[in-house]
């Protein structure tokens, strides 16, 4: 079960509780009421009304009288009502047929041995409060395994909690008294075992602040550490190049991109190593932002580069930056895994001399040999990918004495709670606003049946000029299948529906100059239709595309969904998005649900933290056990972001944390110097 320690084992929480405090003999429990009965099983009968029905009735039996239990569709549960077995059923008492019953309760069964005659529990030396576990008290319930059922897991934690005894509290009286929470030992005792309901929140606030607190000191640190270890560059804010690519736009930027500039500015000028987040919506603008800011590093004397995690990003990225700086004389190069021989030589010894300015690239740039003569700024578009790594990685490709100062784009609008929480070490700029003229995307649900509707609208929008994208189902475990299905799709489709169309395939297992071939066959309209897998999710530019059609929406998630809608709705038309699917499944139909109702992407990452939970967020992240165990991002915000503020104090005043210690220590050995686990993501 991941449980190697005490420390595992008193971190491993309970699922939930049962209140089996308030336990009443059969004869007052009243309709209407969640009670806990204790009683032994006086029978037990297995009816099937109907071939795939079952009913069980079990009906147990007190001093006071007698109380039927009923499960339906689950005759497994027989074998366990042995006649005359003493259990404690919870449940809310309702009325069949003019009796009381307990339609489907949790029941446990009460351990013979302990119980006199009348079926008392008695105390005893020897159980050391077993008893006491499971009856007549706040019983909490553990995740369980085969070998581990919750019964042992409840004794092993009572032993564990009860000899660990006094847990050291890294929070002062005054600093409890200021955070609101309780001291640590009585969080940890009442976590496992309250004495009531109501013991249970103040305890879990209390390691929330705890598990939030450890991980915004290591971020508090890790800022501190960057801004102390290495002099930043000074780049002259709000220069003239700058001022030359902003005339030179065929547009105006809209207000928020001037804000964000502004405040990327203000930090390149500054001596301090820049460290900022950019968040923005899909064709939120932010390639203007990220040229203005490579401007600025020029203008200094300095060298630029902008990473990207796929070629066909990178790509993307080196026409739109290109097409924006070499007007006014700033000289951009390429630098993939796909630029070789006499070029990638050409590059490198350019980048090495500062005959380049800024040189656009995949992780190819910090794998392969890539020196700059004076790196200014790092700028890394992540995407969706939190990569820790790599981030520090380009930063070394600058020069030893002077930090270039790193900005990291991301498409994915991280809700705040998130962003406080994983990135308390950056500075975060967002791009709350689209550039004008832009219209919603319509979205619909088509079901599988209806598909003809989908194909019939893609003729009708060809026909008017424009262009559409059909995204094949999601193959997640296997890229390779996933290629084979899109040429599937592909073959079907060109020889099929779509036959009086120019049909073109793209997917991850083809060359990148292949890739770069089909992307540009829909750019300049050689084709009308693109059926593609995943790998158009992230960057693809064409105007011209105003329909996106995603089979099987259902296996992809929210945030993928909305990705793939940024790719049409780019141009000044109406655009649609089809998420063909036939989910009825209730998680997969909400989150579909979701993405037709709401255009913002920064609702709907909060409706997915909603729907599938931390749990899942930080699950696929790591492997084994999470460190964020308690916290749920969404409800616990406000407490979030005391915490940060108390974290960023301490350490502002005391770098090394001199008289919190053991804070120190935790956060050490929480996240080990780094903080790895982001990049797993
Ligand atoms: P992002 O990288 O944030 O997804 P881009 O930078 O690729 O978005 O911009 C999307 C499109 O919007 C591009 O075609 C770009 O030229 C255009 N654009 C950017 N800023 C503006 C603006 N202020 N007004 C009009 N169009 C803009
Ligand atoms: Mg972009």
């Amino acid at each position: 079960m991941g449980i190697h320690s005490v420390e595992d084992l008193l971190t491993t929480y309970p699922r939930k509780y049962v209140d089996r405090s308030r336990i009443v003999s059969i004869a007052d429990a009243e309709i209407g009421e969640t009670v806990t009965i204790e009683g032994a099983v006086l029978k037990s009968a297995l009816l099937r009304p109907k071939p795939r029905m079952s009913i069980l009735q079990v009906d147990f039996e007190d001093s006071s009288g007698v109380m039927r239990c009923t499960w339906f569709n689950q005759p497994f549960r027989a074998r366990d009502f042995v006649e005359g077995r003493r259990f404690a059923i919870s449940g809310k008492v309702d009325s069949h047929r003019g009796h009381r019953q307990l339609s489907s309760p949790s029941y446990e069964r009460l351990s013979e041995r302990l119980s006199d005659a009348d079926g008392r529990a008695l105390p005893s030396d020897e159980t050391v409060g077993t008893a006491s576990l499971e009856i007549g008290r706040v019983v909490p319930v553990y995740p369980a395994s085969a070998e581990i059922n919750t019964a042992l897991m409840r004794r092993l934690m009572s032993e564990a909690v009860n000899r660990a005894g006094e847990f050291a509290d890294p929070l002062g009286d005054d600093e409890r008294a200021a955070l609101g929470v309780v001291g640590r030992t009585d969080a940890i005792r009442n976590i496992h075992f309250p004495g009531a309901m109501s013991a249970i929140e103040p305890a879990r606030r209390r390691l929330v602040v705890d598990e939030v607190l450890r991980l915004q000191t290591a971020l508090a640190m890790r800022k501190q550490r960057y801004e102390s270890d290495a002099p930043g560059i000074s780049h002259p804010g709000d220069s003239a190049l700058a001022a030359r690519l902003i005339e030179s736009l065929p547009y105006r930027l809209t207000d928020a991109q001037v804000r964000v500039i502004g405040e990327i500015d203000a930090d390149m000028a500054s001596g301090l190593p820049m460290h900022r987040m950019l968040q923005g919506e899909v064709g939120s603008g932010k390639t203007v932002v990220a040229a203005a800011a490579l401007c600025g590093a020029v203008a200094g004397g300095h060298q630029g580069a902008l990473m990207a995690p796929t070629e066909v990003l990178a790509d993307q990225h080196y026409l739109g930056i290109r097409g924006l700086l070499e007007s006014i004389g700033v000289r951009v190069a390429l630098l993939t895994g796909s630029v070789t021989g006499a070029e990638r030589k050409r590059v490198l010894a350019e980048a090495m001399s500062g005959q380049i300015d800024v040189v656009v690239g995949t992780h190819a740039l910090v794998h392969e040999g890539l020196a700059f003569r004076a790196l200014g700024l790092a700028v890394v578009d992540e995407q969706h990918r939190f990569g820790v790594h790599q981030r520090v990685a380009l930063r070394e490709r600058g020069h030893q004495d002077e930090t270039p100062d790193m900005l990291i784009m991301t498409a994915t609008p991280i809700p705040r709670t998130l962003a406080i929480t994983l990135y308390g070490d950056l500075d975060i700029s967002i791009l709350d606003e689209m550039p004008p003229g832009r219209l919603p995307v319509e979205t619909r649900i088509i079901r599988s049946g209806e598909r003809e509707q989908v194909y019939a609208a893609i003729q009708s929008e060809v026909a008017s000029g424009r262009r559409a994208f059909i995204v094949c189902p999601l193959v997640e475990e296997s890229p390779k299948l996933a290629a084979t299905a899109a040429q599937e799709e592909f073959e079907r489709l060109r020889t099929g529906p779509l036959s009086e169309l120019s049909v073109g395939l793209l997917h991850g297992r083809m060359r990148a100059a292949e890739k770069e071939r089909a992307m540009e066959a829909l750019r300049s309209g050689e084709i009308d239709v693109l059926v593609a897998t995943t790998v158009i999710e992230v960057g693809v530019d064409v105007p011209e595309a105003s329909l996106i059609a995603v089979e099987s929406a259902e296996r992809f998630g929210i945030s993928q969904l909305h990705q793939l809608r940024g790719r049409v709705g780019r141009g000044d038309v109406q655009s649609y998005c089809f998420l063909i699917s036939d989910a009825t499944e209730d998680d997969a139909a909400k989150r579909l649900e979701a993405v037709v109702l709401h255009s913002d992407g920064f609702v709907l990452a909060e409706e997915d933290l909603r729907l599938r939970g931390e749990g899942s967020l930080f699950g696929s992240r790591q492997a084994g056990r999470s460190d964020l165990l308690l916290t749920r991002l969404l409800d616990d915000l406000p407490l979030i972001v005391e915490v940060r503020k108390f974290a960023q104090k301490v350490v502002a005043a005391e770098p090394q944390l001199a008289s919190h210690p053991l804070l120190r220590a935790e956060a050490d050995a929480t996240y080990s110097g780094d903080i790895d686990w982001l990049s797993r993501a």
